[in-house]
């Protein structure tokens, strides 16, 4: 490493490893395959390696604790001892079988539940998980009660920590602040504020902070991601409370309070006065944050520049972005600043170098982890006046302007398309009454008509079906017959148990984004690229690098064929323009809300193409709309214009007598109630059973004219729920709803159940609909 350089930090790596080895270690050891012991050594490996990789590289300030076998959040609140009753453990350390009964649930084994996130039955349930942030990473919530007190109940940032040194790396532990963890939690007790059980938390970081700081380490990193949320002033005087008391209690440790995802706004006040050593912001999302550091009378602060984004895979132009910094640097002094990404490096897949089948061009504009944290290393070097970077910076300058001029990133066509979009093209012919009339005849659906949200159970069959055919072990026309045989029996089942709405069962997907990302022109695939989404689960997010369209139809001969085998209506399925935006990794060179119209003119090609193939029903889901909402309020409005302009460009180009329906994961719409009646679907249908229905209050209050699925059937269970509870639940809805609007549908797709729990739970999904029928 060079002498010349600033201290490079990476706030935090990917911790699956290059090859999902955690993954692989973690299904082994949950299937019985490894031990304990073969799991936390195949860890250890990837720890060590980790640190040394990121020595080689350049980095500086190591971090540790950044590991988890599960999730940093459930990490910490094992630290804390904030386990559940359910979960029964006073033991301390907490052991690995609490550990992942918190994370998987209990009811099937001692190693945590064997079939997937969130299951309920006997036993101990998973924690609930929730969304990090805007990112589609998951946290297990922690939850909080009245009276609760923390205790020291995991060892594991000291253990790191003495486990990095002894391998001769001196690292700084990353730790969730106490606020920001606080924050995230929830309590059964709605009126109780976990916030007031802050004094007592800061006793166990204080305790963690003292053990480090005997240990040896000068730094550790406190995250606190809520300075960039809208925070009221109590928890602004919970930050300054806290660090104040570790200030003052704790040993001489320094603390680096990391802030990301966003700007500080009218927090910065607030980070400002921390009695900290360190502030990390993120310069990616808020460029304006530098000069607002640079002018804070706070010259006792390091400052940890976050100028490479963590949260995108492209290129940084160094050069360009060395310009903006070096008046920054001269003004706060070298011996201030630390260079690093926007946030931990978590949320970018590991090594470009191992995508040997992406074209040359589009792979010389990406960075992934490693390519990042070189990235760091050289700009820390130029900013520090090291002459020998000089041509890395030259490089990277080239790159940008490659990619920037690169025919491939620009289609005229779609540009024209773009200019062409006017009122018409967002409206549809008439209004909702007029068009559910015209539906009402030409369907001529029985009251609390039923249908499912899409897909039936990928089977072992299916998928193992799926990996031949990309092995090339079964040839296109054995795979096609194999879809086409699997579709047939779920159309004839659905059929027979008397749904009113079909699906072809969507087995010839993937993933829902992915599936249609890899026909439309403009996106890129990776073999690696590998983001965890939360345990052991990793998705490979699609790379959209430009232009946007459709070469060809993609969904219409799958449906057509489902379509031949019934009379009934078949549905169409498709994914909308704003999942697909959100679930991938943008170009940043145009706005997102421009890639988001383009992906949807794509989108209402395939709509049109199948009104015109005759499929009268056309759901285009939108699974991911609320989470890509921003942080700060203050910004919702804008993304829900656009967001919700998508849906509407995608969806208006059909007659009257097509029925648009649009699928939603979640059901808290109260915030967006006025986004979601602007989409205008014919139907939507929505995650409901879990919620008894309240959160259809937001529907009633606004007066939300357009039909309604309200899921009656928890799909994120084995259990099979009887007719007469989701009867309860329609009940539920009436009241707060028309019966004229209503569908009867399960919560979501059902591609993770078993058919064993699929068949009984649609049959008495079923009944329940006819016994409605019956007594009304
Ligand atoms: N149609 C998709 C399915 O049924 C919807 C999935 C989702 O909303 N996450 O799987
Ligand atoms: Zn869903």
């Amino acid at each position: 490493m060079s002498l010349l350089s600033l201290p490079v930090a990476t706030l935090g790596t990917p911790r699956i490893g290059p090859r999902r080895e955690l993954k692989v270690a973690l299904e082994g050891y949950w299937a019985g395959r490894i031990s304990e012991q073969q799991l936390l050594e195949d860890a250890a490996g990837l720890r060590a390696a980790n640190w040394a990789r990121q020595k080689s590289l350049g980095v500086t300030v190591i971090p540790s604790n950044d590991f988890s076998l599960y999730d940093q959040v459930l990490d910490t609140s094992v630290m804390v001892g904030a386990i559940p009753e359910v979960y029964a453990s006073k033991a301390e350390p907490v052991s690995l079988k609490t550990y992942f009964a918190m994370a998987r649930g209990s009811q099937y084994d001692g190693r945590g539940a064997s079939c997937g996130h969130g299951s309920r039955g006997d036993g101990a349930p998973a924690q609930e998980m929730t969304k990090w942030f805007d990112t589609n990473y998951h946290y297990m919530v922690p939850e909080f009660h009245r009276g609760q007190t923390f205790r020291l109940s995991s060892r594991k940032p000291i253990d790191e920590y003495e486990e990095a040194k002894a391998l001769g790396f001196q690292t700084r532990p990353v730790l969730i602040g106490p606020v920001t963890f606080l924050k995230l939690g929830k309590s059964a007790d709605p009126a109780f504020q976990p916030l007031s059980l802050l004094d007592d938390l800061i006793q166990v970081y204080i305790e963690v902070l003292q053990e480090l700081a005997k240990r040896g380490a000068n730094w550790v990193q406190f995250d606190e991601p809520c300075l960039v949320l809208d925070l009221d002033e109590e928890s602004r005087q919970s930050l300054l409370h806290a660090y104040d008391r570790l200030a003052k209690e704790g040993p001489a440790i320094k603390i680096m309070v990391a802030s990301y995802f966003g700007g500080l706004g009218d927090n910065l006040p607030t980070a400002l006065r921390l009695p900290v050593a360190g502030l990390h912001v993120d310069l990616v999302r808020a460029p304006a944050l530098l000069d607002q550091i640079i002018t804070a009378k706070r010259s006792d602060l390091v400052v940890s520049l976050g100028a490479i984004d963590g949260r995108n895979v492209w290129r940084t132009n160094l050069s360009a972005l060395r310009q903006r910094l070096d008046p920054a640097i001269a003004k706060l002094g070298k011996d201030r600043i630390q260079i690093a990404p926007s946030c931990s490096l978590l949320h970018v897949p590991v090594d470009v170098e191992l995508e040997t089948e992406l074209a040359s061009d589009i792979k010389g504009w990406l960075a992934f982890s490693v390519q990042k944290i070189r990235e760091l290393a050289t700009l820390a070097r130029a900013l520090a006046g090291d002459q020998d970077v000089a041509g890395a910076l030259a490089q990277s300058e080239r790159v940008t302007t490659d990619r920037g001029t690169s025919p491939k990133i620009r289609d005229a066509d779609v540009a024209i398309r773009m200019r062409a979009i006017n009122q018409a093209t967002r409206r549809r012919a008439s209004p909702f009454a007029s068009r559910a009339e015209i539906q009402r005849k030409r369907f001529k659906l029985p009251a609390f008509p039923t249908t499912t949200i899409g897909s039936f159970p990928q089977t072992a069959e299916v998928r193992n079906a799926r990996a031949a055919h990309a092995r090339g072990t079964m040839n296109d026309g054995q795979y096609d017959e194999f879809l086409k045989e699997e579709t047939a029996r779920a159309v004839r089942w659905q059929e027979d148990i008397g749904l009113d709405v079909l699906v072809h069962g969507e087995f010839e997907r993937n993933d829902m984004v992915q599936y249609f990302g890899e026909q439309l022109a403009g996106f890129a695939f990776t073999k690696n690229g590998w983001v965890q989404s939360y345990g052991s689960r990793c998705v490979r997010p699609p790379i959209l690098f430009g232009d946007v369209s459709r070469p060809k139809p993609i969904t219409v001969g799958w449906w057509r064929y489902a379509q031949s085998l019934t009379k009934k209506p078949m549905k169409a399925m498709l994914t909308g323009p704003v999942t697909i935006l959100n679930w991938s990794f943008v170009r940043d060179d145009i706005p997102r809300a421009e890639v988001c119209r383009q992906i949807a003119l794509a989108i209402r090609d395939e709509v049109g193409d199948l009104e015109n193939a005759g499929a009268a029903m056309i759901q285009i889901d939108e699974a991911a709309l609320r989470e890509g909402l921003p942080p700060r309020r203050s910004e919702w409005t804008a993304y829900l214009e656009w967001a919700g302009d998508c849906f509407r460009i995608c969806s208006s180009g059909v007659a009257d007598q097509t029925q648009i329906h649009t699928h939603m994961c979640y059901s808290e719409f109260n915030d967006i109630i006025d986004a979601i009646a602007a989409m205008d679907a014919d139907v939507i249908s929505i995650e409901t059973s879990r919620s008894k229905m309240e959160l259809l209050d937001a529907f009633r209050n606004y007066k939300y004219p357009n039909q309604i699925g309200p899921g009656v059937y928890d799909i994120h269970s084995p259990r099979v729920p009887e007719s007469s509870e989701m009867k309860e639940l329609v009940a539920l809805a009436r009241k707060r709803l028309q019966d004229s609007q209503l569908w009867i549908n399960p919560d979501c797709g059902l591609k993770t159940r078993k058919w064993e729990e699929v068949r009984p739970a649609l049959v008495n999904m079923v009944s329940a609909a006819r016994e409605l029928r019956a007594a009304s």
